[in-house]
């Protein structure tokens, strides 16, 4: 006999489990699944942000960024101390407390909210149903729903030329949690995986050498933005080697050798640890019985409209799983749309003020169109640029590397795009999505008044610029 609920959700990561609690929210009876298990083998939810992706790599960012400044920023404050020495253990079992006590959280919303949580692998059946094995089980249980919404997230994609191996090669998971520190590590991709987990393990003593596969570092943001983010890394120390095609890989006892080509010809390099980061592929592994008839693209994306519709009526899939940015906050936009679509509302995500953010230091952040793309599209725009290290509160940081940069359209002023690279920017950016949320013109951010002295007023020098007058800067800088 199936159970039966209102909506059952498939995946308990940041889309699942925020469609789930919107759904219980909206007053409709709801299960949500999921097959996650931590190193204890006992069921989690949180999905892989919570468990091993956004969470416990902002955790170790933290804790290497402190250790890092214990050793070369501390004593430019004037603060002396000697003898900074590395506790990795100790510093891994603050990251899992971290992700726990997330984790946990979650089971309580959960609870709080009347959310049935059924741990195993759901599999869509024909006709609205589900079913759900936990590992082991011959037999599993059936549920059924008036709605299903599949939320099942991404995994690490890999490349032959490197399979995982142990823990010599490992993806983002097994990078955080390397029992020591490589000596040399060496990192395919130098995307956002690459650079965050490069920088941790830099931080905390490895040499750590990059091989990315295009020619041109971090298309996928500004250029101008990419440039200096190439300049503040590398003087850091990290390696970055573009254009590099790993062409195999050997397992040498305790360490890997890897083959690479670039324009200047055949290489080879001898590494610790190597990470493979090149990106996340859709995971759809047997989450859906082929009778179903649910569609998927070319690339394995579930096929779904701006509403996150399937082709199959009253199944939704949102979040890693669907087209777009892989980033939590746009699965849980996603799934507090669908939960509102199904309750009778007219929610809808708003796919042109996603923010993206790479924790690295400087922080870089964007919101919109780049001058790139607005060029290619033949839109005529304004840029105003600012640098932080005009910033007074940027200088009492001690940390004034980066700039903002507002592109605003040239005849209607309406801000169009939002680059940043430098201190804070994760949480700089948020100004910058709601002033396009609400369509906002550089002319109305230069019109509002910001705190001073706070890293904001970068910002609002930026829009000053758009229009030739930002105040604190020579002249000559001006564009
Ligand atoms: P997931 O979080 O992957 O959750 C899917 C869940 O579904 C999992 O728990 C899985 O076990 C479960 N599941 C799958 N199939 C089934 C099935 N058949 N039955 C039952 N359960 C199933 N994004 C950011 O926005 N900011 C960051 O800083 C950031 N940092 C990251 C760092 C790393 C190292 C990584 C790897 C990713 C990072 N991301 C970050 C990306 C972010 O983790 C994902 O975009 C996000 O987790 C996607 O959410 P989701 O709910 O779609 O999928
Ligand atoms: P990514 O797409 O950000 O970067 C992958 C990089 O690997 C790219 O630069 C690509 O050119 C390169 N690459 C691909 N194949 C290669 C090859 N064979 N050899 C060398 N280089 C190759 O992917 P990622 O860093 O793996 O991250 C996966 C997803 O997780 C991303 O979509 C990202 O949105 C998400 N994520 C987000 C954050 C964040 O929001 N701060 C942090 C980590 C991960």
């Amino acid at each position: 006999m199936a159970r039966h609920f209102d909506v059952v959700v498939i995946g308990g990561g940041p889309a699942g489990y925020v469609a789930a609690i919107r759904c219980a929210q909206l007053g409709m009876n709801t299960a949500c699944i999921d097959q996650w298990r931590d190193r204890q083998d006992r069921p989690v939810l949180g999905g892989t942000c919570l468990n091993s992706g956004c969470i416990p790599s902002k955790a170790l960012l933290e804790s290497s960024e402190i250790y890092d400044q214990a050793q070369s920023s501390f004593s430019m404050h004037g603060v002396k101390c000697g003898g900074v020495t590395l506790d990795l253990n100790a510093m891994m079992v603050r990251k899992d407390k971290v992700v726990a006590t997330l984790t946990q959280g979650i089971a309580g919303l959960f609870k709080s909210h009347k959310i049935t949580w059924v741990t195993g692998h759901a599999r869509l059946l024909p006709r609205k149903q589900v079913e759900v094995h936990e590992d082991g089980e011959s037999k599993g249980q059936l549920i059924e729903a008036e709605n299903i919404i599949l939320a099942s997230g991404s995994i690490p994609a890999e490349i032959d030329a490197a399979p995982l191996h142990g823990d010599l090669i490992v993806d983002s998971s097994g990078a955080l949690e390397f029992p020591e520190v490589p000596a040399r590590l060496g990192i395919i991709g130098a995307g956002a995986i690459g650079l965050e987990l490069g920088s941790v393990w830099r931080r905390l003593g490895s040499q750590v050498v990059l091989l990315e596969a295009q020619p041109e570092f971090l298309t996928i943001t500004d250029s101008q933005v990419a440039g200096e983010a190439l300049r503040q890394f590398t003087s850091q120390g990290l390696d970055i080697r573009l254009g590099a095609r790993v062409l195999g890989c050997r397992i040498l006892e305790n360490h890997v050798e890897l083959e690479y080509q670039d324009h200047g010809g055949d290489h080879r390099e001898t590494v610790d640890r190597l990470i493979v980061a090149v990106g996340r592929r859709p995971n759809t592994r047997g989450l859906f019985a082929p009778e179903t008839e649910l569609l998927l693209d070319e690339w394995g994306v579930i096929h779904v409209d701006e509403q996150c519709r399937t082709n199959i009526p009253g199944v939704y899939a949102i979040g890693d799983v669907v087209r777009g940015p892989m980033l939590a906050h746009k699965g849980s936009g996603e799934g507090i749309m669908v939960a509102e679509r199904i309750a009778g509302q007219q929610s809808s995500v708003n796919y042109d003020t996603v923010p993206s953010v790479i924790y690295t230091l400087p922080e870089i952040a964007w919101v919109g169109k780049s001058e790139q793309a607005l060029r290619a599209a033949g839109t005529n725009f304004r840029v105003g640029v600012f640098p932080f290290s005009a910033s007074g509160r940027a200088l009492a940081l001690g940390n004034t590397a980066g700039m903002v940069k507002i592109i605003a359209d040239a005849a209607t002023d309406r801000v169009l795009g939002v680059h940043m690279i430098g201190p804070h920017c994760s949480e700089l950016i948020a100004q910058a999505v709601i002033a396009m949320q609400f369509s906002a013109s550089s002319e109305d951010l230069a019109m509002t008044m910001f705190a001073h002295p706070t890293l904001s007023e970068v910002f609002h020098e930026a829009a000053l610029a758009v229009d030739g007058r930002a105040i604190h800067i020579a002249r000559a800088r001006r564009r």
